[in-house]
């Protein structure tokens, strides 16, 4: 058993409607880049996963569970444990600079009012820790 590091997951700001299907197609990215790894690291089977998932980035933790087997199914992460953490949302303010905590990606400044606030994390979800074999 290896503990690897994990992958960055992107994907274009277009497709971030939260959708069954978007939660189906990431998994898909997931399997994608699983199986890639395995090539490179030289494993053959995936037994846990660790997804971050930020809480700006419109995946529904629970389409995502829901998803997982069935997408995993027949690929070295069958029956992988999935684990999923999650990644509180925090922008920085364009008007005032102060760091704000974020429940929507729309959110205005909590101190100014301002909507011009930039996101800095939890806009998008990645694999954190897989564990292989
Ligand atoms: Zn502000």
């Amino acid at each position: 058993m290896t503990n690897l590091p994990g992958a960055d997951l992107h994907w274009p700001e277009g497709c971030m409607a939260g959708t069954a299907m978007h939660e189906l197609s990431l998994l898909e990215n997931v399997r994608e880049i699983l199986e890639n790894h395995a090539v490179s690291q030289k494993f053959s089977k995936v037994s846990q996963v660790t997804l971050e998932i930020g809480k700006l980035s419109s995946v529904e933790p629970d389409a995502l569970r829901f998803g997982f087997d069935v997408v995993m199914k027949d690929s070295l992460a069958e029956n992988a444990e999935l684990i999923i953490s999650d990644i509180a949302g925090l922008g920085i303010c364009q008007q005032c600079g102060l760091e704000v905590e974020l429940e929507t990606s729309h959110d205005p400044c909590s101190y100014c009012g301002s909507p011009r606030v930039k996101i800095v994390q939890g806009a998008d979800m990645k694999i954190k820790d897989l564990i292989v074999i």
